[in-house]
This record gives C-alpha cells, sequence and structure tokens, in this order.
C-alpha cells in the first residue's frame, strides 16, 4: 500500500442470496450473479495480496443485520477497510426501480 491510504483489507459483499433472489428475469437471479462477480473479485485480491473477506461464499439468506455485522466483524470497524456491495439491477427508467444503499458510518 502507498503512504496516500492504508487499508486494512476489503469486505466484498454479494448482493442478496437465499430466498432474496434480487432482480429476477426468466433463469437469471441477480443473487447468482453477484455471487459469480464477488467470487471473481476474491480470488483476485487474493492474487494481488491484498487481505480480502466475503460476506457469503454460497446461496445463503443473510439477513440484513447479520450482513452488517459481518462486514463490521471482518477488519474492524474502522475507516482502513473498504466494503464493496455488489448489485446488478434491474434497468428501466421506471423511478420505482431502485436499490437501496446502507451506508455504514464509521
Ligand atoms: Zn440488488
Amino acid at each position: 500500500m502507498n503512504d496516500f491510504f492504508r487499508m486494512s483489507g476489503v469486505v466484498v459483499d454479494a448482493g442478496h442470496g437465499g430466498n432474496d433472489p434480487g432482480a429476477v428475469n426468466g433463469n437469471i437471479k441477480e443473487k447468482d450473479l453477484t455471487l459469480e462477480v464477488s467470487q471473481y473479485m476474491y480470488d483476485r485480491f487474493k492474487e494481488l495480496g491484498i487481505p480480502v473477506t466475503l460476506t457469503r461464499n454460497s446461496d445463503e439468506t443473510l439477513a440484513r443485520n447479520e450482513r452488517v455485522s459481518r462486514i463490521l466483524n471482518a477488519y474492524g470497524n474502522n475507516p482502513e477497510v473498504v466494503v464493496v456491495s455488489n448489485h446488478i439491477n434491474a434497468g428501466g427508467s421506471d423511478i420505482s426501480n431502485y436499490e437501496e444503499l446502507n451506508l455504514i458510518n464509521f
């Protein structure tokens, strides 16, 4: 790492999971895509020698408080932790299609 930003680790969050599929189009489910993307990111961070943790590594249902707990417990609750939450939203101009963003303040 450089002198400008010290980082304890990266927490990669695969959005949705288990009985929460996220956006669905036929057989395509957001939860599967977010897991695939997250596992890829996990592997790449590992290859680069960057400490990394996944919030889930299978098709697991995560309650919101459990997800947040895993994020906070991965490398501690401090500003040196980077959290990436992957979502692949359904598109369209309908204003009702939105994703809720949960900000965790450190
Ligand atoms: Zn989503």
